[in-house]
């Protein structure tokens, strides 16, 4: 700890709150310290904001939130400085670094015995282990001034839902029994790491070699003023990707991104071509395609432009760039304005400020950039992030919260891009999503706990939200559905990358997770229970890439916070892997998430045409499938009759089409099929004497 005038750590721990503020402002105003914002809004709060993206452990267990604002003012000075010698000033993906070679050097007042190190070697490299040289990854410490001894430490940042979660064995802790001498040196050698394949930040994406030091042997470290980082760059162009908006009218300018990618799906380096845009095959003459898009100075390696036709129909577009092209989602083109249109969104991803993303993830990203590449990279139309809400399990305070919002705010723009306030709550009795109307929501004292939900829901009273169960059938935290909200749950997660939820029995697939659908817990066996459930898919993206795979589609008036909000608690949304399909489907003329009487067989309606040929349309009846077709095309359109309607039934569409290779995500969808779920129409039987 830094000894500066009249404020050390062990002072501090006897200030009260008031006089720490006093003490701390006026070692501002010397200079002592860095200037600082200090939040105060009422005695009853805490009046210190602690910096969430310090030093997890310190933060998670942070009985000594006090300290961790110490750490915040004095930003590390002291504590020694180090540096990466030897090694290239930047990295590619994927590219092997057979040593990394890191010096700490101590300040003029070294390190006191009992005091230590702790670097936390960057996600997304092999694990170290400490060994000689020749093991793969193994980490060696050397040091002139003082013997250390070197043990390896999982992250372990919180007793999570009744499981220690930890992430790998990522830390190295280097302790001085005798102390490092004044000036002393520690050189640290990591041998064998692979860098990770993922650069997905929208900016400043960088490997950090994180340095902590207590250098005075109280038992608590902190970040060293300047911990060392390495530049990551994606890999040079290896595909395109174009995504349209998926409705379009007649004369209207309708909104077409581009997206560039390396070998990993990361936005490529250096992309300095010219995209210039094609029909599909089998697609009519009516459109006047953009000009030619040069990527030469463009930022991100994505650019959007516009599309205009002149007849209606569907319309699937190309483009090409020397050796690269790629086929565009399909267009429905209409002469006259709809009542609604189609917009796709990913509505549950992670940030920064999950404690899981940023632990055991590859790469993550920070929260306005994650709008950014849904927005601008994916062409997403809607979004919300889902950071989990809870400052137990280490992920972000009130103050932050407030932030958040302010950021998912700013982010929405009315007419081309909406954003939710959107947060997860974990429980033991299974995960759900909460999504807001609003401008603002509460920060919930979530603690995950298996009464958790109850509270929780009684503090979202009052408010504009729905708060759909996901990953509900999984050995996970599978979802308890002996509680159920209708009014809060008018929807399910029934895709995302834990896989699908249908029905028991239905292979996981595209996850990791062996068992993805418990008996008992999945969406049909929930709809036979008279359930009232649409269906939502997402991502649940820890890596920062938020619309990489899972998307919602929603039927909507129009491109706003309020309208999508509208649609999706009335079910008129529906569920797709990845692809953009474009799926019309009604009973008697009532949309999907519609309910109405009958007491003549109903008729079902399909329209819909997708990026790739469609496999096999299915008509689910009561669980059961009682209707296929087999259109082998991107196109289909046809009506059934249910030959045998005697009771009450609900009515939805699963589509399974052929692989895409304008998927978005290569190493989640290549090469495999893919699928889409309507929400479900539910027609109430009237008998004869009822009519
Ligand atoms: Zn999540």
């Amino acid at each position: 700890m830094q000894h500066s005038n009249n404020l050390s750590p062990s002072n501090v721990t006897e200030l009260t709150r008031r006089q720490f503020l006093m003490t701390t402002a006026a070692l501002c105003a010397q200079g002592v310290i860095r200037p600082f914002a200090i939040y105060a809004s009422s005695d009853s709060l805490p009046g210190i904001r602690s910096l969430p993206l310090a030093d997890l452990q310190k933060y998670f267990h942070n009985p000594n939130a006090h300290l961790a604002a110490y750490e915040y003012f004095t930003a590390g000075r002291g504590l020694g400085s180090a540096e990466l010698i030897g090694g290239p000033v930047s990295v590619s993906v994927g590219q092997l670094v057979p040593e990394w070679k890191l010096r700490y050097r101590a300040t003029p007042e070294g390190i006191r015995p009992g005091g230590y190190l702790r670097i936390w070697l960057p996600n997304g490299g092999s694990l170290p282990v400490l060994g000689s040289g020749e093991v793969p990854s193994s980490v060696s410490v050397s040091a002139k001034g003082g013997q250390p001894v070197t043990t390896i430490e999982a992250v372990a940042f919180s007793k999570q839902y009744g499981i220690e979660f930890k992430s790998g064995q990522r830390v190295v802790r280097v302790a001085f029994p005798d102390g490092l001498a004044p000036g002393g040196k520690v050189t640290l050698t990591w041998k064998d790491v692979k860098v990770g394949d993922l650069a997905p930040r929208w900016a400043d994406n960088r490997l950090p070699f994180r340095v902590y030091a207590d250098h005075d042997a109280d038992g608590f470290d902190e970040e060293i003023a300047a911990s060392p980082s390495v530049a990551v760059h994606s890999g040079p162009a290896d595909r395109l990707l174009m995504r349209c908006a998926s409705t379009a009218v007649v004369g209207e300018k309708t909104r077409v991104t581009v997206a560039v990618l390396d070998k990993f799906d990361n936005p490529a380096s250096g992309y300095t071509e010219t995209v210039e845009f094609g029909l599909d095959e089998g697609t009519g003459d009516g459109i006047c395609l953009p000009k030619p898009l040069a990527f030469a100075g463009v930022e991100h390696a994505c650019a959007e432009t516009a599309v205009v036709f002149t007849k209606p129909g569907i319309y699937w577009m190309r483009i090409l760039s020397g050796p690269l092209s790629a086929s565009s989602n399909p267009v429905e083109v209409f002469a006259k304005a709809p009542a609604e249109r189609l917009y796709w969104g990913d509505i549950h991803f992670h940030t920064d400020y999950s404690a899981d993303a940023r632990a055991g993830a590859n790469s993550t990203t920070d929260y306005a950039g994650a709008y950014q590449i849904g927005r601008h990279r994916y062409g997403l139309d809607f979004m919300a992030a889902t950071d989990h809400h809870s400052l137990e399990q280490g992920n972000y305070d009130s103050e932050d919260w407030k932030m958040m919002q302010q950021i998912t705010n700013e982010a929405n723009d009315p007419g081309r891009f909406a954003t939710f306030v959107a947060m997860e709550l974990s429980c033991p009795k299974g995960d759900q999503n909460i999504y807001f109307s609003g401008n603002s929501a509460p920060f919930l004292d979530h603690t995950a706990g298996t009464d958790e939900r109850k509270k929780d829901w009684a503090a979202l009273e009052g408010f504009d939200c729905f708060a759909p169960p996901h990953h509900f059938c999984q050995d996970m935290r599978p979802w308890d559905w002996s509680v159920f909200n209708a009014s809060l749950q008018p929807v399910c997660e029934v895709f995302s990358n834990h896989g699908r939820a249908e029905y028991s029995g239905n292979k996981p697939d595209y996850c990791g997770h062996e068992v993805a659908t418990l008996p008992g817990h999945t969406w049909t066996e929930q709809l036979a229970k008279d359930k009232r459930l649409g269906v939502l898919a997402s991502s649940d993206d820890h890596t920062g890439r938020p619309g990489c795979c899972g998307l919602t589609g929603v039927w909507a008036p129009a491109l706003t916070r309020e309208d999508i909000f509208r649609s999706i608690k009335n079910r008129r949304c529906y569920a797709s892997t990845d692809s953009r399909t474009i799926l019309h489907f009604s009973v008697n003329g009532h949309l999907m998430g519609e309910s109405f009487n009958a007491h003549v067989s109903p008729v079902v309606r399909i329209r819909t045409a997708s990026p790739t040929l469609i496999r096999e349309i299915a008509i689910v009846k009561n669980g059961q499938t009682v209707y296929r077709v087999e259109p082998k095309s991107r196109f289909s359109e046809w009506d059934w009759t249910d030959p045998d309607f005697h009771e009450d039934a609900y009515y939805y569409i699963r589509l399974s089409l052929a692989p895409n290779p304008d998927c978005t995500n290569r190493s989640m969808f290549a090469n495999r099929e893919e699928f889409v779920w309507s929400s479900p129409v539910w027609v109430h039987h009237l008998g004869l004497g009822k009519i």
